[in-house]
């Protein structure tokens, strides 16, 4: 047997954690021969109900379960943490605007990202789901100098399987039968679900659906299904976005299938011209634990340019609302 693993989730009594943790457990993300350490984080009054999560997971016999800590310190969660899920974020409340849901979350994930820097481990793979997902994983990226960037990714993987769902829908196929889906910028309803590169059984997309389809309405409705989930259900998803988490980090981990590749909210160098330093959603390979942006496909249509910037736009907006909190 491996030697287990620290993975670290915070908002660990929530209702994404209750879709993720136990599965986690059961060797889903990471394999069912890589035993894990459960590393939960929680703000000191949801600790009572983080206590129950955890005793059903005690119930579970999980062999993979190799221990769990519950704690409200970030220093006691991210300690040598291999693999950290940030789920736990502030719900935007009555009243409340963008701008101060940007500095609530700001102050949260300053903090995170400061103990990740001083705690985890030099390879911490972070993924962030708490909205606004993007923003939250550059302020922590930028609160943990001695970590390399590539460490800090945010979660499109939910909105690039919506694509796929939908596609299939769509041209009767199933999601197998796709490939090269694109989800670029941020995840809101700003992003951009890309099908010029996609295929649904070896042949392009864009040549078995119609273009206003595409247009009008496959890109509105993959960009506000969240919306449509809340509206059906009475309350935001959470198993798909568990299961989204679940997706990104076993990706990355462990690869992404030959000849496909999947959306990420990863660190920009400049790449397809987007600011630098910004979080933004790209097509990436993954292998050896490393992930890499697809390069090289062509972007240069006035339709791709003008959703790819919008999103870039709100993205540096976002930022710019928390650079004076920054360091
Ligand atoms: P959820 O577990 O349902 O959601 C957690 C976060 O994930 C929210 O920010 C939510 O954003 C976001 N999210 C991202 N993608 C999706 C998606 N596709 N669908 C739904 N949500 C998505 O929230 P709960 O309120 O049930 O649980 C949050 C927990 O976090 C609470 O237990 C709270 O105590 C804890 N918390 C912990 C902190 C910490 O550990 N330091 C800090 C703050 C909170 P959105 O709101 O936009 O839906």
């Amino acid at each position: 047997m491996k030697q287990p693993v620290r993975v670290a989730v915070t908002g660990a009594a929530g209702n994404i954690s209750y879709a993720m943790l136990f599965r986690i457990a059961s060797g889903e993300m990471l394999g069912k021969d890589q035993p894990v350490i459960l590393q939960l984080l929680e703000i000191t009054p949801a600790l009572d109900a983080l206590k129950g999560v955890v005793m059903e997971l005690e119930d579970c016999a999980f062999p993979l379960l190799a221990g769990v800590v519950q704690t409200d310190d970030a220093t006691v969660a991210f300690k040598d943490a291999d693999y950290a899920l940030l789920v736990g974020a502030r719900p935007r409340g009555p009243g409340m605007e963008r701008k101060d849901l940007l500095e609530a979350n700001a102050a949260i994930f300053s903090a995170q990202g400061k103990a990740l820097n001083e705690v985890a481990s030099r390879d911490v793979k972070v993924l962030v789901v708490g909205n606004p997902a993007n923003t939250n994983a550059l302020i922590a990226q930028r609160n943990a100098p001695d970590l390399d960037p590539r460490n800090f990714t945010a979660m499109t993987r939910l909105d690039h399987n919506r694509g796929l769902a939908q596609l299939a829908e769509e041209t009767n196929t199933t999601v197998n039968d796709i490939k090269k889906m694109i989800i670029w910028g941020n995840h809101s309803s700003t992003q951009y679900p890309d099908l010029t590169e996609c295929t649904v059984n070896g042949k392009p997309a864009l040549d078995q659906v119609d273009r206003d389809w595409y247009e009008n309405s496959y890109i509105p409705s993959v960009q506000k299904r969240g919306a449509a989930i809340i509206e059906a259900r009475g309350a935001s998803s959470a198993a798909s976005a568990a299961n989204a988490a679940i997706a990104h980090m076993r990706t990355w981990a462990l690869g992404s299938d030959e000849n496909d590749w999947v959306s990420m909210g990863v660190y920009s160098q400049g790449e397809y011209g987007i600011a630098e330093g910004l979080i933004y959603s790209y097509p990436c390979t993954c292998s050896n634990g490393d992930w890499k942006i697809v390069e090289g496909l062509d972007t240069s249509s006035e339709f791709s340019q003008e959703k790819m910037k919008a999103t870039e736009q709100e993205l540096s907006e976002e930022r710019d609302a928390v650079e004076h909190l920054l360091p």
